[in-house]
């Protein structure tokens, strides 16, 4: 019994430090939990553990942007085309190309049809790139 006692006290300060370990995991558990299910499953809204819910459309700009920049640029661009809109907008940072960063055609505020936007959903890696429709227009400018 006494050595077992011995043996317990010696026991705790190695519980303690898997106690701290363990909690130090947990937090990029939850995020790449979080990401893998909305992307797999298309969810309307991110949910967190805590309960938060972040929608899909602001999350993806956010902290999984440049990852996920062109299948959610392809999403945007294939309702479009479903929904008959030729002309997308594009949004991108304010000195990037067309068809890569030092291109002299730059992106940010021109007119695109739906397959040139297709074609170059992102000119870069972590391209800022994003594509608003333009129903309204039905020739380029
Ligand atoms: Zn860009």
């Amino acid at each position: 019994m006494a050595s077992r006692r011995t043996g317990g006290q010696g026991g705790q300060g190695t519980g303690d430090e898997r106690r701290d370990r363990a909690h130090n995991t947990e937090v990029p558990g939850q995020e790449g939990e979080s990401g893998e299910r909305a992307a797999e499953h298309q969810l309307t809204y991110v949910i967190y553990r805590n309960g938060a819910r972040m929608p899909v459309q602001a999350w993806a700009e956010s902290a999984t942007l440049a990852k996920s920049a062109v299948a959610y640029n392809a999403g945007t661009l294939n309702r479009c085309r479903e929904l008959g809109v030729r002309f997308m907008e594009v949004f991108d940072g304010s000195g990037c190309g067309w068809t890569s960063h030092s291109d002299i055609d730059k992106a940010n505020g021109t007119i695109r049809t739906v397959k040139e936007a297709a074609a170059w959903p992102i000119s870069h890696p972590r391209c800022m790139r994003a594509f608003g429709p333009r129903p309204d227009l039905t020739s380029p400018a």
